[in-house]
C-alpha cells in the first residue's frame, strides 16, 4: 500500500496523575500525528493516602504505545519513522522495586499522598526555629509531604519488603521515570536505571546548585545512595527500547511533566511562564541560568538541561495540589455530575457561586501557604445554592488559587506578567478559561495544540545526541497558533471576590489549633 512520506517522527510517553499518553509527533511541523490515552486508576486506602499500581502504570504505557502504532499504520505512516522516545510524567510519586524480580514492593505513593504528615510535623518541629524552609537553600524546597524523600522514609520504615530489599541491596528507588526506563530498557535483565535532573529537583535529595545527590541531605532523610537512580541531562540518549514494535529505538528525551510543558510551550527566554490545569496546577516561570529564591512561597526548581553540556536552566514554581481533582471528586464523591463536560454546563448554567466558596485544600494547602493541615471548606452556603452554583465555585477555586501563585510569581520577580500561558486537560473548558482571565485581569492564552507536556518531551528527544532530527533554535522553532481569552468583567468586581476567596482560605486553615 502507499505510504505518506512524512519527515522523521518522534514519540512520548506522557505518564499523568490521572492518566497515561502515547503521542507521534512530526519532527520537522511539530504537527500531532497520533495518539492514545488509558485512565489510571488511583486508590485511596485511607483517608489522605493516594496511591496507583506500578504494574498497571507499564501495562498502560504498553497499551498506549500499541494503540498508538495500529493507529499510525492505518494512517499509511510508517512507524519505523520513529526516531526517538521521551518520557514526561507525574513528578514525586514515589516508587521501590526489586532489581533482581523486576517487582514493585509496594503501590507508588503518589505525590498527593498525605500519610507523611506527621513525619513533615516532627521534622519541622526539630529544625532551628520550626523553619520549614531549613533545606531550601540546597533544594528550593520546603520540607513537605509533597516531595520523594519523605515518601520513600515512609516506605522504609512501614513495608518490610522495602526494608528487607535495602538490607540486602536489592532495591531501587525511582520517580514515574526511572520505573519505565528501567522497564522499557529491559528490566531486570539489563535496564538502565537513571532519572533526570527536574525530576530529581523534587525528590528533596537533590542539591539544585551542585546538579547532583546530596550526602548530607540522604542523611538527613536516612536514605542508602546506593538506591539512587544516575542523574542525567533532560535531552541524551538513556537507553534503548527493548521489546515490542519500537524494539531498539532510542529513549532519549526525560522530563518532569511540568518541564516538560515550559519546553513545550516554547518558554525558554527568562522571564516566560506557564500554567498547566491538570489533577493540580503548576505555574513555571523560566528564570534562567540561575536559580532564584522565592520569598512568597513558591518553589526554585530545575526547568531543563537540555543536553550533556548544556546549561542548567532553573524556574519559580506556584505549585497547587487541587485543580482538574476537585472535578473528579465531585464527579466520584459527591456524583453531582457524571463527567467533567457537564461540569461546565452547570456552571454555565448559573455564571455565578452566588456568594458560596469552596476552598479544596484536600491535600493540605501547597503554595503560597504550604500548610499540610489545611482541609477543604465549602462556605457561604444558603437555601438557594445549589449544585450549579457548587460547580461555577469549583472552578472559580482553580482560578483563585492561580491568581495566588501568580500574585506570588509576580512579587518575586517584580516585572508582572502580562499575559498568562496555558496547557493541560482542564483547559478545554472554555468557561474556566474565560474565567480565569476576568479573575487575573490579564488575558489567558491557550495553544491550539494542548499537548504541549508531551510535545516538550518529544523535542528533549528528538533534540539528544546521536537523534538529532529535532532543532531547538529558537529561529527554527514552529509558530503556534493559540486561542485568546480576554477580561471581561471590572477589575473591582474581581478584586471584590478575590478578597472573599481569601478569607475562605484562611478558614481552611489551622484545624488542629
Ligand atoms: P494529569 O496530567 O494530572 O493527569 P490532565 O492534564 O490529563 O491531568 O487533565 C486531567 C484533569 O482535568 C482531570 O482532573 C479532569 O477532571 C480535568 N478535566 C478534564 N476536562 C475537563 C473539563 N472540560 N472541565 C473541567 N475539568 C476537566
Amino acid at each position: 500500500s502507499h505510504r505518506i512520506m512524512l519527515g522523521p517522527l518522534v514519540a512520548a510517553i506522557d505518564q499523568g496523575t490521572s492518566s497515561t499518553r502515547f503521542l507521534v509527533f512530526n519532527s520537522k511541523t511539530a504537527e500531532l500525528l497520533s495518539h492514545h490515552q488509558v485512565e489510571i486508576k488511583q486508590s485511596f486506602p485511607k483517608e489522605g493516602w493516594v496511591e496507583e499500581d506500578p504494574k498497571e502504570i507499564l501495562q498502560s504505557v504498553y497499551e498506549c504505545m500499541e494503540r498508538t502504532c495500529e493507529k499510525l499504520t492505518q494512517l499509511n505512516i510508517d512507524i519505523t519513522n520513529i526516531k526517538a522516545i521521551g518520557v514526561t510524567n507525574q513528578r514525586e510519586t514515589t516508587l521501590v522495586w526489586d532489581k533482581e524480580t523486576g517487582e514493585p514492593l509496594y503501590n507508588a505513593i503518589v505525590w498527593l499522598d498525605l500519610r507523611t504528615q506527621s513525619t513533615v510535623e516532627r521534622l519541622i518541629n526539630k529544625t532551628p526555629g520550626r523553619n520549614k524552609n531549613h533545606l531550601k537553600h540546597k533544594t528550593g524546597l520546603p520540607i513537605s509531604t509533597y516531595f520523594s524523600a519523605v515518601k520513600l522514609r515512609w516506605l522504609m520504615d512501614n513495608v518490610a519488603e522495602v526494608h528487607e530489599a535495602i538490607v540486602s541491596h536489592r532495591a531501587m528507588f525511582g520517580t514515574v521515570d526511572s520505573w519505565l526506563i528501567w522497564c522499557l530498557t529491559g528490566g531486570k535483565s539489563g535496564g538502565v536505571h537513571c532519572t533526570d535532573v527536574t525530576n530529581a529537583s523534587r525528590t528533596m535529595l537533590f542539591n539544585i546548585h551542585t546538579m547532583d545527590w546530596d550526602p548530607e541531605l540522604c542523611k538527613y532523610f536516612g536514605i542508602p545512595m546506593e538506591i539512587l537512580p544516575r542523574v542525567r541531562s533532560s535531552s541524551e540518549i538513556y537507553g534503548l527500547m527493548k521489546s515490542g514494535e519500537l524494539s531498539g529505538v532510542p529513549i532519549s528525551g526525560c522530563l518532569g511533566d511540568q518541564s516538560a510543558a515550559l519546553v513545550g510551550q516554547m518558554c525558554f527566554q527568562d522571564g516566560q511562564a506557564k500554567n498547566t490545569y491538570g489533577t493540580g496546577c503548576f505555574l513555571l516561570r523560566n528564570t534562567g541560568a540561575k536559580p532564584v529564591m522565592s520569598d512568597h512561597g513558591l518553589l526554585t526548581t530545575v526547568a531543563y538541561k537540555l543536553g550533556r553540556d548544556k546549561p542548567a536552566c532553573y524556574a519559580l514554581e506556584g505549585s497547587v495540589a487541587i485543580a482538574g481533582a476537585v472535578v473528579r471528586w465531585l464527579q466520584d464523591n459527591l456524583g453531582i455530575i457524571s463527567s467533567s463536560e457537564e461540569l461546565e454546563k452547570l456552571a454555565a448554567s448559573v455564571c455565578t457561586s452566588y456568594g458560596c466558596y469552596f476552598v479544596p485544600a484536600f491535600s493540605g494547602l501547597y503554595a503560597p501557604y504550604w500548610e499540610p493541615s489545611a482541609r477543604g471548606i465549602i462556605c457561604g452556603l444558603t437555601q438557594f445554592t445549589n449544585k450549579s452554583h457548587l460547580a461555577f465555585a469549583a472552578l472559580e477555586a482553580v482560578c483563585f488559587q492561580t491568581r495566588e501563585i501568580l500574585d506570588a510569581m509576580n512579587q518575586d520577580s517584580g516585572i508582572p506578567l502580562t499575559q498568562l500561558q496555558v496547557d493541560g486537560g482542564m483547559t478545554s473548558n472554555r468557561l474556566l478559561m474565560q474565567l480565569q482571565a476576568d479573575i487575573l485581569c490579564i488575558p489567558v492564552v491557550k495553544p491550539s495544540m494542548p499537548e504541549t507536556t508531551a510535545l516538550g518531551a518529544a523535542m528533549a528527544a528528538g533534540a539528544a545526541e546521536g537523534v538529532s532530527v529535532w532543532s531547538l533554535n529558537p529561529e527554527d522553532l514552529t509558530e503556534v497558533t493559540s486561542e485568546k481569552f480576554e477580561p471581561q468583567i471590572n477589575p473591582e468586581e474581581s478584586e471584590y471576590r478575590y478578597a472573599r476567596w481569601k478569607k475562605a482560605v484562611q478558614k481552611s486553615m489551622n484545624w488542629e489549633t
